[in-house]
């Protein structure tokens, strides 16, 4: 389905139901924000303590993987919502982000590495 998506689409719908519920009124930077790293603290939540085998085992049972995409899903909602409510265009930020990034992680230097750029000598 992502192939077959695009982002517009999903900002239309995110403000269509956020319109129909008048959401709207609770969505400041800082609540959108708040929601986006609570949402993020869900999704970490279920891989907390676990080993590399059972965080296998979550994301290859279908009911725990289930869980994994719902939280994903709350994550993908608030910062649609966020960019749609504050004409963000993710795919031009995404893109500008990566360029960046890949300006701070030359290949060279960064392959193989999971150093900070900051550490690089
Ligand atoms: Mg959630």
């Amino acid at each position: 389905m992502d192939s077959k998506t695009n982002i517009q689409e999903l900002k239309d719908f995110v403000r269509k139901h956020c319109e129909e519920r008048d959401w709207d009124q609770y969505h400041s930077p800082k609540e959108l924000s708040i929601g986006l790293i609570t949402e993020a603290s869900e999704l970490l939540e279920q891989f907390r303590f676990k080993t590399d085998e059972q965080m296998a085992e979550i994301l290859n049972t279908p009911k725990t993987r289930l869980h994994v995409e719902e939280e994903i899903g709350d994550v993908f909602f608030f910062l649609l919502c966020f960019c749609e409510k504050y004409d963000i265009d993710l795919s031009d930020a995404f893109k500008k982000k990566m360029e960046l990034n890949e300006k701070k992680y030359p290949i060279e230097k960064a392959k193989g590495l999971n150093k900070k750029y900051s550490e690089y000598e």
